[in-house]
């Protein structure tokens, strides 16, 4: 008895010294950087250019038909107006009627050239929710110290930011080194097909390799991470695949008076209620172990005791992260019924009853793999399951943070926003700069404009918009990458 006891307490003594071990040479992976040189910027007039662009109505739409090409035109005069340098130095291209590519030459033809993306495309204001904003969503008010209207944040903030950053460095008469391009897709928002991905294959057909790629995706967010009181950027290194399957069931029709035992709704609906229940298996993994790696060291001890000794607290871990939705998305491809349609009057029996499911796939898994899995889930011959085809894309590779561009966009990062915690992380959502994977193994996806707990509904929402200190930082940031990527 006593042996046993002394063997426990050894064998307790001896997990606690792996426990403390590992938690000690857990440290930070944030860097030093001295601050960027102080910019002086006419704050106030890059505002009332980036809400001029906000009153442009370039909505994308599925049905290409719908876009409104003059709008698109409108709208590349007017950046030729606001960036007159950038236009006469930059060599100008249009892809597939309404992308913009722009070359800034590097007098070191054998660096490889950086991109930086954006899209000049944005969602459409939901019918009947325009009187909920403060300020219409296409004038383009500047107000309380905000630009309000939809795409301040996404994407318009990004894309004018970026072009405010390369006129004031043409200003300032700066030659890069490396060449810079600036791709700015129209269709971001329906998938980037018809311009992201003809862009990028016009770069490809051109034998251009890149030495990194930065869009959306990201951004410094406050509060969002429990935890941690500092700023976090957030640095997308990998992006979720995306499937939707449809699921239908053809069964009897006819009069409800004397329904069969099993009917099409019913049989439909056991189908999505399997779904439901039979999640994809949930992972840390990826793009979720490099988040896990930067932003453990940053918390407080019993947080960094559990991420650093994974091993034991794995299974913890999961649970804890994975009860949030936001959490899930990142452990695990999610299972989201979206569309369920049958019947059309209240006394017949419909032949027929249809459902759709929207899949994100995480990293590592795949839209065949999530196909398999629907139908073991479902398990049931009289449920037939297709891919809603033409918007399936399979998980992005994920962007090594070893790599000296990652390095490169945290220092930046440390420069421009002191005091930040930078961290990689999983996108739930898709971005252009998937269309881009083939040019390049370092795709980024991160900015500098601020994402409060509120923001994230404001996005696609009612009353985007983004402080004009925020927009400010944004330009600085931008300035700041190229001038340490370029010159
Ligand atoms: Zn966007």
């Amino acid at each position: 008895m006593k042996k046993a006891a002394v063997a426990f307490a050894l064998g307790l003594s001896l997990v606690l010294g792996v426990l403390l071990y590992r938690t000690a040479r857990f440290t930070s992976r944030q860097v030093a950087a001295p601050p960027a040189p102080p910019l002086t910027l006419d704050t106030a007039a890059a505002a009332e250019r980036l809400a001029g662009a906000i009153r442009f109505h370039t909505i994308s739409y599925q049905d290409s038909g719908l876009v409104d090409g003059a709008e698109f035109a409108r709208f590349h005069e007017y950046l030729r107006t606001r960036f007159p340098k950038l236009h006469a130095r930059l060599k100008r291209e249009v892809t597939n009627g309404f992308s913009l590519l722009y070359e800034w030459l590097g007098t070191d033809t054998t660096l490889k050239p950086i991109l930086l993306l954006a899209h000049q495309d944005v969602v459409p204001v939901e019918t009947g929710t325009e009187s909920r904003w403060t300020e219409p969503p296409f004038a383009g008010h500047i107000a309380g110290g905000y630009v309000w209207g939809r795409g301040a944040m996404d994407d318009k903030g990004n894309l004018m930011a970026v072009l405010e950053a390369v006129e004031r460095l043409v200003a300032d008469g700066v030659t890069p080194k490396r060449t810079i391009y600036l791709a700015f897709g129209h269709d971001e928002e329906v998938g980037g097909t018809r311009g992201a991905a003809r862009t990028a294959a016009l770069l490809a057909s051109r034998g251009v390799h890149l030495e990194y790629v930065l869009d959306e995706g990201g951004a410094i967010t406050t509060g969002l991470v429990p935890g941690i009181a500092a700023p976090v950027a957030l640095v997308g290194i990998a992006e979720k695949g995306y499937v939707s399957l449809e699921l239908t069931v053809h069964a009897e029709g006819g009069h409800s008076s004397m329904p069969p035992r099993a009917t099409a709704v019913g049989i439909l609906s056991a189908a999505v209620v399997r779904l439901e229940a039979h999640q994809m298996p949930r992972r840390i993994s990826g793009a979720t172990v490099a988040m896990l790696d930067y932003i453990g060291p940053e918390m407080g001890f019993s947080s960094r005791l559990a991420l650093a000794n994974r091993w034991l607290f794995g299974g913890l871990i999961e649970r804890r992260f994975g009860g949030t939705p936001s959490g899930n998305a990142m452990l695990r491809t999610t299972t989201a019924p979206t569309i369920l349609a049958a019947g059309v009057k209240d006394n017949v029996l419909p032949s027929s009853a249809r459902a759709v499911v929207n899949f994100r796939i995480l990293p590592g898994d795949s839209v065949a793999g999530v196909v398999h899995h629907v139908r073991q889930a479902i398990d049931d011959p009289r449920v037939t399951t297709e891919v809603l085809g033409g918007f399936e894309n399979e998980p992005s590779p994920v962007s090594p943070v070893s790599s000296e561009s990652f390095g490169l966009l945290q220092r930046t990062m440390h420069q421009v926003v002191p005091g930040v915690v930078v961290t990689p992380w999983l996108v739930v959502g898709g971005t252009d700069s998937r269309h881009y994977d083939g040019l390049t193994g370092n795709v980024f996806r991160t900015g500098a404009l601020r994402l409060g707990p509120t923001d994230l509904e404001r996005i696609h929402g009612t009353n985007e918009r983004v402080a004009i200190s925020d927009y400010a930082r944004n330009i600085a940031f931008y300035i700041q990458l190229i001038r340490n990527s370029a010159l």
